[in-house]
């Protein structure tokens, strides 16, 4: 008899999976956070002063110590787009649709994620 192996809850940020990192917090839409990236969004968070005014209200050193947090957020935030468009192309959902989600042609959506 086939049986198919437990899914394993992944970060929908960094996708390391449930067993990778110490503690993966669910969210309501379905998604799931790492400790670790939890940790990323606070540096971001505390890189700029809190209420934030301009970029250029920011120190050098607070510039140079929020812009790997920013990048990091990108990669995951990368990562997070092409796994929800991955589950959408396994329910064919058309390249039309997805395109039309994003506010994009459908061209313009399969040059970006196919
Ligand atoms: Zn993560």
């Amino acid at each position: 008899m086939l049986t198919l192996p437990k899914r394993k809850l992944r970060c929908s940020f960094c996708k390391k999976s449930e067993t990778q990192v110490a503690r993966l917090i669910g969210g309501a839409a379905g998604g799931y956070i790492c400790e670790d990236c939890v940790s990323v969004c606070n540096k971001i968070l505390d890189a700029a002063p809190s209420p934030f005014k301009s970029w250029d209200d920011l120190t050098e050193e607070q510039l140079l110590s929020s812009i790997k947090a920013s990048e990091a957020s990108i990669t995951a935030l990368h990562s997070l787009i092409h796994t929800q468009i991955e589950a959408l192309r396994k329910r064919e959902v058309s390249w039309t649709a997805i395109g039309k989600a994003l506010g994009v042609s459908r061209q313009a959506a399969w040059e970006r994620f196919s």
